[in-house]
């Protein structure tokens, strides 16, 4: 048997579309686009394609995208001073700031970012409001990634009620919210980390096995009973030749790839779980299309809800 691949890349070019008219329909009503600020600080050459990327999507659906560069060297203070003014500008929906900051900038800079990102404008879903709303399993913006997955699981017509959902991660930004998500779409959820005993043990329980870890491989054909579905969020570069020959057989396109290009990025689950699993998304061009695509739309909803906002306003003003 060989799994049925997931694409994540169709469907988020089919989310991009679809939003098109919607942000049109915002422009003609509202008078502007709405908006994202996009903030990158230093040079990180990853968040440089992220950001190039999000930069793109943004404006083929017809947004407004401000994106602002810091140099590596900028301070935690100019940071917060940039969101601080994205918050005040009305034009602007969405702040999105580029993980990962600078290390100079010290531990705690990325939550201090979040922290001071205007709820109503959090477009990633990462500060206290939104993480709590979704707790509560009230309307909110969703951290972009898990929400991906989620829509990408109710396209291909997978049942999530009821089943067993394994999620390997507990991050704030993935394996949690992930987790939550499913939970509200009542699946049975158990969270797997580095400290899980028997992590296989576990894993093969799932009906939806999700792995956000960031460890190349790690989930091994005995990971995953036959049939389940497997979302492989993780994005892992390998540039040593004796791991992408443990990930892939000689011969194998992937692996002529690396040899002429000296790296390849792989995900956490092990390739040989394609002859296992019954349906599994594939690195690249599964979930990492998704979390553009649901970025996008999160700006136009946030961009929606403070239009609403703004009008009730102006009716009980008048
Ligand atoms: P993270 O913050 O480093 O969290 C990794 C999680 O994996 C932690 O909870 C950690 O457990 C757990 N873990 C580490 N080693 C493990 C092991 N051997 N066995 C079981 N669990 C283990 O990473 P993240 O930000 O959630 O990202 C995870 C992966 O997803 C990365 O590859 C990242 O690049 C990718 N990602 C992709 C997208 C996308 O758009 N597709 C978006 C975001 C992230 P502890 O908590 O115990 O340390």
């Amino acid at each position: 048997m060989s799994a049925r691949m997931l694409d994540g890349q169709k469907l988020a070019a089919r989310i991009q579309q679809d939003l098109i008219p919607e942000v049109e329909r915002f422009t003609a009503s509202q008078g502007r686009p709405p908006g994202l600020g996009i903030l990158l600080v230093g040079d990180d050459p990853a968040s440089e394609v992220y950001v190039r990327n999000k930069v793109r999507s943004g404006r083929e659906a017809g947004m407004r995208v401000d994106m602002q560069r810091l140099p590596a060297t900028a301070t935690l203070d100019q940071t917060l001073a940039a969101v601080t003014a994205w918050n005040a500008d009305e034009t602007i929906d969405g702040i999105l700031v580029q993980s990962p900051l600078p290390a100079a900038m010290g531990h705690d800079a990325e939550q201090r970012v979040i922290d001071t990102i205007a709820p109503a404008k959090d477009v990633d879903g990462f500060g206290v409001a939104s993480v709590g709303m979704l707790v509560q399993n009230r309307p909110t913006l969703v951290a972009c990634t898990p929400s991906g997955v989620i829509e990408l699981l109710d396209r291909e017509g997978i049942e999530i009620k009821g089943q067993h959902a394994v999620v390997i991660g507990r991050s704030d930004i993935v394996g949690k919210p992930m987790a939550l998500l499913l939970l509200h779409r009542d699946a049975t959820v158990t969270i797997c980390h580095s400290r899980t005993r028997n992590l296989a043990d576990e894993c093969r329980r799932a009906d939806i096995l999700v792995a956000a870890v960031g460890r190349p491989g790690l989930v091994r054909r005995d990971f995953v009973k036959p049939g389940a579905t497997v979302v492989d969020v993780g994005i892992n570069r390998v540039d040593d030749p004796a791991l992408a020959a443990s990930l892939f057989p000689a011969g194998h396109p992937r692996l002529e790839t690396f040899q002429k290009k000296g790296a390849i990025l792989v995900g956490d689950v092990h390739p040989e779980v394609e002859a296992v699993a019954g349906a599994l998304t594939p690195v690249p061009g599964g979930v990492g299309p998704l979390t553009i695509a649901m970025l996008m739309k999160n700006t136009l909803r946030a961009a929606q809800s403070r239009a609403a906002i703004h009008d009730s306003r102006l009716v009980i003003g008048d």
